[in-house]
């Protein structure tokens, strides 16, 4: 079944100065086989498209898999996190503490439901929420904390609940980076606390758009509901063979339920996934064993006590060693073939924030410091031992060629 790499990165022979790609090597495409095609074809011949019984078998698989009571098919990540304050009773004017280094989706929810983005600054290793700022962040006011677990390496949990926890402050996971993940033995989505992940096609699991609420039971319901206009039965239960036609409006809720043509490749990329992860850690095992101390650049860390989901390779450039900086660095990737990226503008830099919340660069310095250092490389279960010798040969081609 597996379509992507197999080889070994043990016999690899050591990466030498390498010749330039000929052919471009993209950043994250999405690695689908033949059973995701005849899934989505069979769909299409089924007669039912929309969220239906794959849907369903979908929840299931994907709640198993990680170890949750149950699971809520979305069309994102960011309508999981949505539904999630919605369901948690998120008025407007409250306040909801996130990490400013994240995509911006994890802000906007907060912003959608009228309350207050409070930011806490990020560890320097792993980019993560530092609970010591959490705690300087947190008021009487705080009805919500936010978790990113960025780039797959798990938040320190322990740390923040015990912020939380006394004050009764629900914490909400963004585990869009964190399939599979997990944190001192506690797979990331398997207990109550509400998780929302990402299917979006450069995602460790791809629906092409789609995400997955977990947590706790009733919570889950109630996004449900909110999840298909807070309509009391959804269409599979109204439209089929066992079906009735009526249902009750409860609550204005909104649209974002998953269909079963999503579901479709959900379900074989799930059985995909463990050896999409091996792969992943493989990769990341080798970029980190060429790169760590190197004196020009810093490897993402991944403390002893987590399971990483190596979603992201974010590697941090040493502006002191360097004569380039990181857009010129990505410059150069990209004169030499080799597709890459940055995660992620922080949240306080982007106009938006910036205006509304008058903040400044150096309001959370760590975030707006690793931003200017970061890069993320290729990362993803079809590169090849050539390509990832590709990327190493050609990142370390660049650092001679640059040095200070
Ligand atoms: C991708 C991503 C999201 C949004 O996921 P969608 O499924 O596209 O809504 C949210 N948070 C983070 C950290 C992400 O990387």
């Amino acid at each position: 079944m597996p379509e992507y790499a197999q080889e070994s990165f043990v016999a690899a022979p050591r990466p030498v100065a390498p010749a330039p790609r000929t052919d471009f090597l993209p950043f994250a495409p999405p690695t689908l086989g033949e059973e995701e095609i005849a899934e989505v074809v069979d769909t299409l011949r089924s007669g039912w498209l929309s969220t239906g019984p794959k849907t369903l078998r979908f929840e299931q698989d994907f709640a198993g898999a990680i170890g949750a009571e149950t699971g809520l098919a979305l069309s994102s990540c960011t309508a999981g996190l949505h539904l999630a304050l919605m369901a948690l009773g998120i008025q407007p004017g409250d306040e909801v503490i996130t990490t400013p280094y994240t995509f911006c989706a994890t802000a906007n929810v907060i912003e959608h439901m009228g309350a207050k983005t409070i930011l806490a600054d990020v560890q320097p290793d792993t980019l993560n929420i530092d609970p010591a700022c959490v705690e300087a962040a947190v008021s009487g006011n705080t009805r919500a904390i936010i978790v990113v677990h960025l780039g797959g390496h798990p938040v320190d949990l322990d740390e923040i609940r015990a912020i939380a926890a006394p004050r009764g402050i629900p914490i909400v996971h963004d585990a869009a980076h964190a399939l599979p993940a997990h944190y001192r033995g506690e797979v990331i989505g398997s207990g109550t606390e509400l998780t929302a992940f990402s299917f979006y096609a450069t995602k460790n699991l791809t629906t092409a758009e789609g995400g997955m609420l977990v947590g706790d039971p009733e919570m889950v319901e109630r996004a449900r509901v909110l999840s298909h206009h807070g309509m009391s039965r959804d269409s599979w239960q109204r439209y089929s063979r066992s079906g009735n036609w009526y249902y009750e409006v409860v609550e204005a809720g909104f649209k974002c339920n998953m269909t079963d043509i999503q579901a479709s490749l959900g379900l074989w990329q799930l059985k995909r996934l463990p050896g999409f992860h091996r792969r992943r850690g493989e990769v990341a095992a080798a970029y980190t064993a060429a790169f760590a101390r190197h004196p020009a650049l810093e490897p993402p860390a991944s403390r002893p006590y987590v399971g990483h989901g190596w979603h992201l390779y974010v590697l941090r450039l040493r502006p002191e060693a360097l004569r380039i900086g990181r857009d010129g660095f990505l410059e150069e990737l990209a004169g030499r073939n080799i597709g890459a990226s940055v995660h992620f503008i922080p949240i306080h830099m982007h106009p938006y924030y910036r205006n509304r919340y008058g903040w400044a660069e150096g309001d959370f310095p760590v975030a707006a410091d690793s931003y200017h250092r970061a890069l993320s490389l290729p990362l993803h279960p079809g590169l090849s031992v050539q390509d990832v010798q590709d990327v190493i040969g050609t990142v370390l081609g660049i650092v001679e060629d640059n040095s200070a």
